[in-house]
């Protein structure tokens, strides 16, 4: 495996995520019960922007980077940013922290939040990065997230489950479905929130078909194509797809649109729509 999420941290695709991660959890607050949050490909939980494979990549200049550079970003961007800005000690953004801590931030007493992680290295980063924070229970699984959201047990409460695979290979497509077909029959009413990359569409519709095909009471896409589709070797875009939760809220839109309008390429599209219709 040869995917390191620290190329990528704090790009525009991790701000379209942890926008819609930090949403999701607001939304389940108000349904008043306990959360848990199952993250199935959780990352090391911190990244060192100054990092070697951060600077090689560049990829936060056109993410986290450009946010802290904006004036007046939408409401869960600029709330995005103020967790990011608790993860560093001065002005300067100099870690990006990942799902793991974003949804600790926001979990609380009698809230659960398991992450897995398959390489150890990244899986012992994760059990650091996540230490300290205060509030909501912790586990972090050395393993496979897809056997873990299957294998998932009853709770008391909202379930989160947020699946975010690198898609290095092409079998991460049918894991992601086989992963939500299983939760759906264990948890029916469990909130799935996918990550996919959108690099040329046959691919990704290809996804949604099969996604719709799962016995979910509801579904929406969040999408932003930042490039043209010209070369789909590159990450041209990227979407959330979210099950279960009824539909996108303004927020949510407004961050997806502030994404393509201010890290796109001319041309760009942010797209909000729903499945199962
Ligand atoms: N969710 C993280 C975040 O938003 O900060 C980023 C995760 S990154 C896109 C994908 C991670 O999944 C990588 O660290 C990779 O090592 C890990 N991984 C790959 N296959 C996995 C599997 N089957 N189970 C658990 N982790 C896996």
């Amino acid at each position: 495996m040869n995917y390191r999420h620290h190329y990528h941290a704090g790009n525009f695709a991790d701000l379209l995520k942890h926008a819609l991660l930090i949403d999701l959890i607001r939304r389940l607050r108000q349904r008043g019960g306990a959360i848990r949050v199952l993250d199935t490909h959780a990352g090391a939980g911190l990244y060192d922007l100054s990092g070697e494979m951060a600077q090689k990549s560049k990829e936060a200049s056109g993410g986290i980077l450009a946010l802290d550079a904006a004036d007046d970003p939408p409401a869960l961007l600029g709330a995005l940013l103020a967790l990011v800005r608790d993860s560093n000690a001065g002005p300067t953004l100099r870690y990006y922290p990942g799902s793991p801590r974003i949804a600790l931030a926001k979990l609380t007493k009698g809230d659960l939040y398991v992450g897995c992680e398959l390489r150890p290295d990244d899986s012992d980063a994760l059990k650091k990065a996540s230490q300290g924070s205060i509030g909501a229970g912790r586990q972090t699984v050395y393993g496979d997230g897809y056997a873990a959201a299957r294998a998932i047990g009853p709770f008391a409460g909202e379930t989160l489950v947020l699946i975010d695979p690198p898609y290095e290979q092409g079998d991460d497509y049918d894991h992601v479905v086989e992963t939500c077909a299983a939760l759906l029959k264990r948890s029916p009413k469990a909130v799935i929130a996918i990550w996919a990359p959108i690099k040329d569409l046959e691919t990704f519709d290809a996804l949604l078909r099969r996604l719709e095909e799962l016995p979910a009471s509801s579904g929406y896409v969040l999408s932003t194509r930042l490039k043209s589709l010209a070369n789909p070797m590159r990450l041209n875009g990227s979407a959330m797809i979210v099950l279960n939760a009824g539909s996108a809220t303004p927020d949510e839109e407004a961050a997806a649109e502030w994404i393509v309008a201010k890290l796109g390429e001319p041309g760009g599209r942010a797209e909000t729509y729903s499945l199962f219709v």
